[in-house]
């Protein structure tokens, strides 16, 4: 008889299942009708950490109140816990205390590793290189879930041409097809195949959307952008993470074309929830749904949580608004039950695929904890990432890479020996002084160099503090100016500290900041011979270094094995092959500047002609482009072809040589244009790209395929649409410097 039952509980799940519903929907049927409305919108609040979480339960102030509202069930996930000390002890409070047990979700910025820190995300993206970038969040997940998170607010894919704008450093760069590429690497990372399996968590898609539009650059500034930059350039990478599966999403902070995002309900409901067909939950950024206050666009904290609510905001992060007005909300009418239940569903399925139902301590776990932090294969594969991540701008006269046996080579910078900036910003959970310096790096190579600090650059600075720059004390500057002049090379690590970019770090001016300029230009006049290794969270601007040093390495902020990887790159052991993904302007001024941009009615320097579209005191192009990166060997392009026979995948090949002495890794590029359509169209648009490696003398020939994907865009009305004519097609080292060809499409 118990057999019968089984087969017929099978045959019942199956027929379930095939009508489209899973187990899952039916067991969070069941617990939805058994919970109370408060019960419900305990599930939508979302609580920063109660503060020393493993001492004694506070009895009064509001981390008491906190412990109250969790053991009534008032919780529905945590951000800013950590460990599995930690996290077991809240989790058993929610499994054990409250009235249905439903497990907490653990959340937390883990953006470029847990402890092992991998490259700030730009850099990454400056590798192209996929399968690295979706390690790296692997790697990410398998030490962040061994610490008891379930959920990383990871990928930010907000697409920026702002380097003003301090954010940056988390994201993918300026550019949509890249950043879409790498959205999806990093989601397929941090979710992996199996998302119940212990050493994945699930990802967030933020800030959704155009956060990375704020103007002049100033974080949480307005953004009032029109509907062709939203649907072509902005929406891209958003999609794309849920094409890939992405279990959650953030809104943001700003406005968009005056309505906050977080209470935008065409974004949220009409876009994402109905015509992408995202099934996930919508998080909302921190305080973003009390915040409309501020903005002016709800009265009070009852219209704020009504209008997000109503939105399409599944959880309030950190503004406890919810959880204060949406009872109420609802048994006035003003907020139908039916979008509770919907939000609460939707942050149920992920709590279910995580497999916190089954068993909600597996991710809390001390031994795997301590296997898995800092593990060798982590640090090993922070060094590769690394070593991808640098680009290398200028290299005159071959100055790189350095000869291990050179006598004499000072290196000079207070960001030389720091064990933090490297670090970069975002980097909740490591511990500091845990990256390997620039002069530990090159310890491992040679003990024949010298150090001069020179002066202090920074004198403080963390994430929730602003650095002081030091501009005016030049105390060193002269010990550094008396030992570059016996030195045969000067290694110079300049830039910004490491929380010199990140959240709330807007800057007016991109230059290496405070007195490290002039601590440059005071060596650089006793002696020339100057590799300037760059540390920095954005692009800077570097017209005078471009101009007079022969040798410039962009390390951006590398992480854990920063040092190792610099010196490798410096002494030759690593030919670097990154390519910028975003543009270094030659001036402020120019910002914002970006690679894809339209072409205006006046494009054209004619002699003689001043009514052309230009600056009177500064060229319209960048120092360095985007997709531009050097390599220790040259390479060459040729051959150019187009084939047309099948006007629904048009094929398009060049030959690519390596003519140098050594091998290298080359990013090839192919950008397109729609010289004239019913919208206008950019001047140029990454449409596809490959790395490959070519030993010295070696050529190949690589291939791209144009479908319908690559040759179309958004309309006004969000349709796709591809319209026949000519298309030019641009192949190369990177966006400025191409082969071009022309077909038509019929
Ligand atoms: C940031 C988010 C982040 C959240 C939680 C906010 O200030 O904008 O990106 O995930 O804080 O730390």
């Amino acid at each position: 008889l118990q057999k019968i039952f089984s087969i017929l509980v099978i045959i019942a799940n199956t027929t379930f299942n095939l009508m489209g519903q899973t187990d899952y929907d039916r067991q969070i049927e069941e617990l939805i009708n058994q919970m109370t409305l408060q019960e419900k919108i305990g599930q939508m609040n979302l609580y920063s950490g109660f503060y020393d979480v493993t001492g004694p339960v506070p009895q009064q102030g509001s981390a008491a109140e906190k412990y109250e509202h969790l053991r009534n069930g008032w919780v529905g996930a945590m951000l800013n816990v950590r460990g599995a000390v930690e996290t077991r002890k809240l989790q058993q409070i929610a499994v054990e205390e409250t009235r249905l047990g439903i497990p907490l979700l653990f959340g937390l910025d883990v953006i470029h590793g847990q402890k092992t820190l991998a490259p700030i995300p730009l850099a990454e993206a400056a590798s192209w290189d996929l399968k690295a970038i979706e390690n790296s969040a692997r790697i990410a997940a398998i030490e962040a879930s061994a610490e008891g998170i379930h959920w990383t607010f990871a990928p930010m894919v907000d697409i920026s041409r702002d380097a003003r704008w301090g954010r940056v450093m988390e994201g993918a760069g300026e550019d949509s097809f890249l950043g879409a590429k790498i959205a999806e690497a990093r989601v397929n990372g941090f979710q992996g195949e199996d998302l119940s399996a212990t050493n994945t968590i699930a990802a967030c898609a933020k800030h959704f959307a155009a956060y990375g539009f704020a103007e002049s650059g100033r974080d949480y500034n307005t953004v009032d952008i029109g509907l062709y930059s939203l649907y072509n350039t902005v929406l891209p990478p958003f999609k794309a993470t849920v094409d890939s599966g992405v279990k959650t999403f953030m809104n943001a902070f700003n406005t968009l074309n005056g309505v906050p995002a977080t209470g935008d309900a065409n974004l949220q409901r009409k876009i994402l929830k109905m015509k992408w067909g995202f099934d996930g939950f919508v998080v909302s950024d921190w305080g973003s749904v009390a915040e409309m206050q501020a903005h002016g666009f709800a009265k009070d904290s009852t219209q704020a949580a009504k209008l997000a609510a109503n939105a399409g905001s599944d959880m309030d992060m950190a503004s406890g608004v919810y959880l204060k007005n949406l009872a109420q909300l609802v048994q006035d009418g003003k907020v139908d039950e039916e979008k509770i239940d919907d939000a609460v569903r939707r942050i149920l399925q992920v709590k279910f695929e995580l497999g916190l139902f089954d068993d909600p301590f597996k991710y809390s776990d001390e031994r795997r904890e301590m296997e898995t932090i800092y593990h060798p294969n982590h640090q090993a594969a922070a060094l590769e990432m690394a070593k991808k991540s640098i680009v290398l701008l200028k290299n005159d006269g071959k100055l790189l890479p350095l000869n291990k046996n050179q006598n004499k080579v000072l290196i000079v910078g207070d960001l030389a020996d720091d064990k933090n900036s490297p670090l970069g910003s975002w980097r909740l959970a490591s511990e500091d002084g845990t990256a390997v310096s620039v002069i530990e790096g090159i310890k491992n190579y040679t003990s024949k160099f010298q150090y001069v600090k020179g002066p202090t650059a920074f004198n403080s600075g963390s994430f929730l503090k602003n650095v002081e720059i030091n501009s005016t004390d030049t105390t060193g500057i002269s010990e550094a100016v008396n030992a570059a002049k016996n030195a045969e090379v000067v290694v110079m690590v300049l830039g910004e500290h490491g929380f010199m970019s990140g959240e709330g770090r807007s800057r007016t001016n991109l230059e290496i900041p405070g007195i490290q300029r002039e601590l440059l230009k005071a060596v650089h006049k006793v002696n020339p011979n100057i590799v300037l290794v760059l540390m920095n969270g954005r692009p800077l601007t570097l017209s005078w270094e471009d101009e007079h040093i022969p040798a410039i390495l962009e390390t951006w902020h590398l992480g854990s094995q920063s040092g190792n990887a610099i010196a490798q790159v410096l002494f030759g052991d690593y030919n670097p092959s990154g390519k910028l993904p975003m543009t270094f302007p030659r001036n402020i001024g120019q910002v914002p500047i970006y690679y894809n941009h339209f072409s205006t009615g006046r494009p054209d320097n004619k002699e003689g002609n001043v009514f052309w579209s230009h600056y009177t005191d500064e060229q319209n192009s960048p120092l360095y482009p985007f997709g531009y990166g050097l390599s220790y060997t040259t390479f060459e392009y040729k051959d150019l072809t187009i084939d047309t026979t099948d006007q629904k995948t048009i094929k398009v090949s060049v030959i690519v040589s390596n003519v140098g002495t050594i091998a290298g890794e080359e990013v090839v590029q192919l950008y397109l244009q729609d010289p004239y359509a019913s919208l206008v169209r950019p001047v140029r648009e990454l449409k596809g790209f490959e790395k490959i490696q070519l030993q010295a003398g070696e050529s190949k020939t690589v291939h791209f395929e144009l479908t319908e994907k690559e040759l179309g865009f958004y309309n006004l009305d969000y349709e796709w649409i591809v319209e026949p004519g000519d298309f030019k097609v641009m192949v190369g080292r990177n966006s400025r410097d191409v082969l071009s060809n022309n077909f038509i499409l019929e």
